[in-house]
């Protein structure tokens, strides 16, 4: 057993009371990795609760059936008074205080007891007594599944656990078809199916759950707001908030548009600006020798994975797609 790891078992023996923050705006990883989690530290007697900075989108609520969570942003109240019965905080899936939003961050910065973070993005910033981080490994949920194994814990994880690690692993690497995907992600898969996972249940769950009006967005953001950058194989899509509203946009609806944007033959980089009432949310994708996390913190005050990045723009739609434009030849190896 490595140090930290030992470290980690140390801190989960002596813990008791325990609180699981994933990252703001939750995807699959974080909502799966938070779930496996809280079943695992159940299955050893912990008292562990959930708190989600934002609430997950309604794709993800199912996940969630038979799970004590809270929600930071409807009761950050009683989030913060759960904290300081807390002895242990493990923050999951994400690299820095500041992804759990202006508020939130308080459950962080007012902490007393251990605090742990576990997470596989690339150059975490101090913020835990014991930091758990490993950029290879595909997902969060994979790393947690790695943590337990070396623990040596495994007993302690059942199909509820395996649910949990299977929808993050398989979310955060498209269906098990991203580079990071390696040959440990598929024992781990074939050891979730032992346990009784319902793979294709879980895949359903995900994948055939889309409303018409969501459908009807991505056809029309495809047919009519696609730009193909000349001479590039870089390409993007931007949606007004009007745009939306026409759609009935609910928190999801854009989830997987810019990997279609990136399935156009031929294209590195696909990015896609959602407006919001403060904003101009981002997302990056990419492959190849096409990297989108430095860019992206260097210009939109984000960050993430070489291939997958997210980022932030306070200005208006018009502004952040003319930097985009502008600056759009860095990204270019
Ligand atoms: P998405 O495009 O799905 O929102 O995000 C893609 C990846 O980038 C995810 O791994 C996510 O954790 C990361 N990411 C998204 N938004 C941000 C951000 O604002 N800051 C940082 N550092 N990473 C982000
Ligand atoms: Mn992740």
């Amino acid at each position: 057993m490595t140090d930290e790891i030992k470290r980690l078992k140390d801190i989960i023996d002596a813990s008791n009371t325990v609180l699981i923050l994933p990252h703001k705006a939750p995807d699959g990883d974080a909502v799966g990795s938070a779930v496996a989690w809280f079943h695992f530290l159940i299955n050893n007697n912990k008292k562990p609760t959930i708190v989600f900075p934002d609430s997950p989108a309604a794709y993800l609520l199912p996940f969630l059936d038979g799970i004590e969570y809270l929600v930071f942003d409807t009761e950050p109240q009683k989030s913060l008074e759960l904290l300081q019965h807390s002895d242990t905080l493990f923050c999951l899936d994400f690299n820095d205080p500041s992804r759990v939003g202006k508020d939130a961050v308080e459950l962080i910065s007012t902490f007393k007891g251990q605090s742990v973070m576990i997470d596989h993005h690339p150059f975490p910033t101090e913020f835990c007594n014991l930091q758990l981080s490993r950029p290879s490994v595909c997902s969060t949920a994979q790393l947690l599944y790695e943590c337990i194994e070396e623990m040596d814990m495994l007993v302690t994880v059942d199909k509820n656990v395996g649910q949990g690690i299977y929808l993050g692993i398989m979310t955060d690497t498209g269906s098990f078809r991203y580079p990071s995907v390696d040959a440990k992600t598929h024992y781990i898969l074939g050891k979730l199916l032992d346990l009784g996972v319902a793979h294709f249940k879980i895949h359903e769950a995900i994948f055939d759950v889309n409303t018409l009006d969501k459908l009807q967005l991505r056809g029309f953001a495809i047919n009519e707001k696609l730009v193909c950058i000349p001479n590039h194989p870089i390409a993007y899509i931007s949606l007004t908030k009007g745009e939306l509203d026409r759609f009935n946009y609910q928190k999801g609806d854009t989830e997987g548009l810019v990997n279609v944007i990136l399935s156009i033959e031929g294209y590195s980089v696909a990015a896609l600006f959602v407006e919001s009432r403060d904003g101009v949310k981002i997302s990056f994708r990419s492959k190849g020798d096409y990297f989108v996390n430095e860019f992206s913190a260097k210009h939109f005050q984000g960050g993430g994975h070489k291939y997958a990045a997210g980022g932030f723009s306070e200005d208006t739609l018009s502004v952040t797609i003319d930097r985009f434009t502008t600056f759009l030849h860095e990204l270019v190896p």
